[in-house]
């Protein structure tokens, strides 16, 4: 196999979970609001709200699609709400700024999350001005991945060229399609299994896996993979 810097011209980066970590709570926090957000809006308690959250988690990909297709929620307006979040838990990430700034070619955001939550996160993490695009839930059309309807979009919107791209994701069953469309695959293992994600079904799918993003654009920039 060629070197990974040799081939790959576009680099494709999910947010939560991959360029910084699911224990600094951040996670949790928006799976919180949304809970709130369930339970405000459909007048239950917390529990039923969670179990409705689970349910069209598994059912519409995100807690988001299920409360537009049943219940007419204005996505914009579901977003802003389970992203009033506490940033400053989230903190520089000086390596990955580093290994980032060395790799030629176009590095794009892609999240199932929205702009403003993708800036703030950026900005505490210092990665600001490190990515030529940002796609988000929104420019997606609020389909989440891995319908593969937004990743063709995707294609389309940055004139992709799939054999010379790299998505990294932390939820496995993301680049199932991913790997379908002819990207190249990193799974980052963030060291927590999320509730719908089947990895046993999506590991032919991976053709890396990394605990340490940093470390792995390290080993790339070195042209060691
Ligand atoms: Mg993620």
């Amino acid at each position: 196999m060629s070197k990974i810097k040799n081939k790959i011209n576009t680099w494709v980066f999910d947010l939560d979970n991959t360029l910084y970590s699911a224990d600094s709570g951040i996670f949790q926090q928006v799976h919180v609001l949304m809970g709130e957000f369930v339970s405000k809006h459909l007048n239950i308690n917390i529990k039923e709200a969670k179990e409705i959250q689970r349910k069209y988690y598994k059912q519409h990909g995100t807690t988001l699609r299920g409360m537009m297709d049943n219940h007419g929620v204005d996505p914009d307006y579901f977003l802003s709400e389970v992203h009033k979040l506490d940033y400053s838990i989230i903190g520089p990430n000086i390596d990955l700024n580093e290994e980032l700034k060395i790799l030629e070619g176009r590095k794009i955001i892609y999240t199932n999350a929205n702009l403003q939550h993708t800036v703030d996160v950026l900005e505490k993490l210092q990665l600001t001005n490190m990515f030529t695009d940002i796609f988000d839930i929104k420019k997606a059309n609020y389909i989440p991945k891995p319908e593969i309807s937004p990743y063709n979009q995707f294609i389309k919107d940055f004139n992709i060229d799939p054999e010379s791209t790299i998505m990294f994701d932390d939820i496995a069953k993301n680049l199932v399609p991913a790997k379908n469309v002819g990207f190249t695959s990193v799974w980052i293992d963030a060291g927590y299994e999320n509730f719908s994600d089947d990895i046993a079904s999506s590991k032919k799918y991976l053709d890396y896996e990394t605990k340490n993003i940093s470390n792995f654009l390290n080993q790339v920039n070195k042209g060691e993979i």
